[in-house]
């Protein structure tokens, strides 16, 4: 479980560990190359001023899969691309040691994460012993229970967040997510990690680190990195392709937390949503929130309310349309939470008053537009 390190042991570089999975026949340098593809044509389309209307960029489309990224290593999509709607369907992993294998989250749907535990069980071919909790929401949490009794890592504030949001109802979801729902039953983590301090693991010869990085897309959240493979799980730190969702963010703050990762020694980032990818698609999404920050200030500035300056950021971030989950969905919150910032009073929660309120003025906004 946690054995020392075995420094006897060749470390893999990026290129060794690409080459025995291709060999394997599981290679990831196709997934590498479209999203490289799709980045080119985000940041083709950057050249024009973020108030001018630009088209949005072309994304690349992703399998749900369970793939191998290098030995005993394997990332597990949640499939999607462009036009599919994808809310509430994140990422996880599976990290094989000689006794167990660890997860990276749970899913929002029992008929999500069972599948997700069926394919890892059996790539693993042993049981999942410990489950990592990237942060508490519940498409990354609700199906914990059907891990135990594995144990279950995440930061302080995921644990009590997890037990303050308690059993998911799955409410507003597709009836197809429902299946199994009464086997819910709330599993917080029970071993939680401090903010400042890493932890890690040894998975026979796999070095895992769990890095907290946050406050950023929460106040909890927490990043796995595989050193010997430049492998990051960022969890939602990273969305790509897929539209932001900062309900519980502190923007500025993730946008430095983003910048900690790109000083990281890394290669692939598996993002909490969308397909597999590098640094380069990170910025695009750093891009998303630098952007939406700079469109906020100015209007907020300006004495505009948050869901008027939504509705016309809205706007201004047309490349990001092809998102998953496009920005209508998404940019109410996150305006929201960069005016508390702006006002002082951005906290763990989301002011639901000012949510409220906010998109109301971005429906009238809207309408008043397209009259
Ligand atoms: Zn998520």
């Amino acid at each position: 479980m946690t054995k020392p390190r075995n420094t006897g042991v060749a470390l893999l570089s990026r290129r060794e560990a690409i080459g025995r999975v291709a060999g394997a026949g599981l290679g990831i340098v196709s997934v590498l190359h479209a999203t490289e593809d799709a980045g080119a044509a985000g940041r083709q389309s950057s050249a024009a001023p973020a108030t001018s209307r630009s088209a949005p960029m072309s994304i690349p489309s992703w399998n749900t899969e369970l793939k191998q990224l290098a030995p005993n290593v394997y990332a597990y999509t949640q499939g999607g691309g462009p036009g599919v709607p994808s809310s509430a369907i994140s990422n996880g992993a599976c990290i094989v040691g000689p006794d167990h294998w660890m997860a990276i989250d749970a899913f929002a749907a029992p008929p999500h994460t069972k599948a997700f535990l069926a394919a890892a069980n059996k790539a693993a071919g042993k049981p999942c012993g410990r489950l990592v909790n990237t942060h508490h929401h519940a498409d990354h949490t609700t199906g914990n229970c059907f891990f135990l009794p594995a144990e279950i890592v995440a930061s302080e504030f995921c644990r009590q967040a997890v037990i303050k949001g308690g059993i998911s109802d799955l409410r507003g979801r597709p009836e197809s997510w429902k299946v199994g729902a009464n086997e819910l039953k709330l599993a917080p983590p029970v071993t939680t990690i401090d903010d400042h301090s890493r932890v890690t693991y040894y998975y026979g010869d796999t070095e895992v680190q769990l890095i907290p990085n946050n406050p950023a897309h929460t106040w909890g959240d927490v990043m796995v990195y595989l050193p010997q493979y430049k492998i990051l799980w960022a969890g939602d730190i990273a969305f790509h392709y897929v539209a932001p969702a900062g309900q519980s963010a502190y923007i500025s703050k993730w946008i430095e937390a983003i910048d900690r990762i790109n000083k990281m020694d890394v290669d692939v980032i598996v993002p909490g949503h969308g397909p597999i990818s590098t640094k380069k698609d990170l910025a695009l999404m750093r891009e998303y929130l630098e952007t939406a920050k700079r469109e906020a200030r100015r209007r907020y500035d300006a004495g505009m309310s948050a869901g008027k300056a939504a509705a016309e950021i809205e706007r201004a971030m047309s490349k990001f349309d092809s998102w998953v989950d496009p920005a209508a969905n998404r940019i109410v919150p996150n305006v929201v939470r960069l005016y508390a910032e702006f006002n002082g009073t951005i906290a763990p929660d989301l002011p639901n008053e000012a949510t409220r309120k906010a998109n109301e003025d971005y429906k009238a906004a809207k309408s008043a537009g397209s009259r």
